[in-house]
């Protein structure tokens, strides 16, 4: 099929039943039944590929991977129970004891957590790179680095790091490149393009959309994840045919949502850059983002974050969290409803202050995941709480 992406986000479905149903329905069954003793022989000896137990495979959790792969122009993928359960089972099902991450500094909270406080159990290693030395890189690479990993936007300073440059190093040092994609959504940035062998998404941000359900995918090349598929449909995070359901049907409208969202966001980033109660914005489809060229580049559009800082630091802050009537305070993003978040007492409470410092996140800083409500709402609400 040679149509355009929100063509195959909505016809990429499952063969009809005999119902002949237009929307493809729902698969709530844990188990499949076979023929006879032959197909039942064959289907475990994988000489045919179909359905046996939900924790494998599930029709609705095909149709979504599915979706995804021809989204991110990827082989093959396996869907998870969360983002979080997609990016534990990937490094675990690719690393053995002894191998060495090598990861960007500013990473989701709960993937730092990972790589510090639970893989040197098995003796795995990380270190980090600083976002904007990509040229360190090289010097941190160890004959046991086995797995580059990074976020572009990045999470909450919405920075941008150069794929290709990613890709390219990759491809020299021959290294397994893995780019959460959560921040920009296959819609407006697809990694592999660049070099990436493995991409992972939580599907509980744009890809829902909705904050209805948790959701996680990993895709790309067929050779890695089938390592990932024969981990996970033994360890189990498998994602449940309901929350795939739900989230086949969210793809459909994920690119008339998220042009919405960029719209907004620049919208409300161009508001806040002429504003005298905020020092900084930072937006990826701002002229002022140090990574403009790169962003325009990579991406699409900007996306649905856009940060800045309260002039006047933890206790301005404060006041403008306390004074928000109309957006929610809380840690989702990329849901239709609008959120403002502060990472230094939250999200990256966890962080000592220096690793905060590292990752640009200071006290009066502010993110804001830019929702579906009129912008002119949006706009008027966040005024009002800084004055
Ligand atoms: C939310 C998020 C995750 C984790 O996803 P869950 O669905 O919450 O488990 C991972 N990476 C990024 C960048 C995220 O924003």
């Amino acid at each position: 099929m040679n149509n355009k992406f929100e063509t195959n986000a909505i016809r990429t479905q499952l063969a009809r039943s005999q119902n002949l149903e237009h929307s493809v329905p729902m698969y709530l069954t844990s188990s499949f039944v076979f023929e006879d003793a032959e197909d039942m022989r064959a289907s475990f000896a994988e000489e045919k590929e179909r359905n046996i137990y939900s924790r494998y495979s599930n029709p609705n959790s095909s149709e979504f991977i599915d979706k995804v792969c021809q989204m991110e122009g990827a082989e093959a993928g396996f869907a998870f129970a969360s983002g979080m359960a997609a990016v534990f089972s990937t490094f675990a099902a690719l690393l053995e004891s002894g191998d060495h991450i090598l990861s960007a500094r500013s990473i989701f909270g709960s993937t730092h957590a990972l790589f510090n406080n639970f893989f040197p159990k098995w003796n795995i290693s990380h270190s980090y790179f600083k976002i904007n030395e990509l040229e360190t890189i090289e010097e941190l690479i160890t004959p046991h680095t086995k797995i580059l990993y990074a976020e572009s936007p990045t999470n909450p300073g919405v920075d941008i790091l150069d794929l290709e440059a990613l890709g390219n190093i990759a491809k020299k040092h021959k290294l397994i490149l893995i780019i959460d994609n959560c921040f920009a959504s296959p819609y407006l940035q697809q990694p592999i393009k660049y070099g990436a062998d493995l991409v992972i998404h939580s599907g509980t941000k744009l890809m829902d959309g909705q904050g209805r359900v948790l959701a996680g995918v990993t895709v790309g090349n067929s050779i890695l994840i089938d390592k990932i598929y024969r981990f996970s449909r033994m360890s189990g995070p498998a994602l449940s045919p309901f929350n795939a359901w739900v989230l086949s049907k969210s793809l459909e409208t994920l690119a008339v949502r998220v042009d919405r969202h960029c719209e907004n966001a620049l919208k409300l980033a161009e508001f806040l850059e002429g504003h005298d109660k905020v020092n900084w914005v930072r937006y990826p489809f701002l002229k002022s983002h140090p990574k403009y060229e790169i962003a325009k580049k990579q991406m699409k559009a900007g996306g649905c974050v856009v940060a800045f800082e309260v002039k006047g630091g933890l206790e301005a802050g404060q006041q403008f969290f306390d004074s928000i009537k109309l957006l929610s305070l809380s840690a989702n993003l990329g849901d239709s409803r609008s959120i403002v978040t502060h990472p230094a007492s939250t999200t990256h409470s966890k962080l000592t202050e220096q690793e905060r410092a590292e990752t640009g996140i200071t006290d009066g800083m502010v993110r804001v995941s830019v929702g579906l409500e009129h912008i002119d709402d949006i706009i008027g609400d966040i005024t009002q709480a800084l004055s």
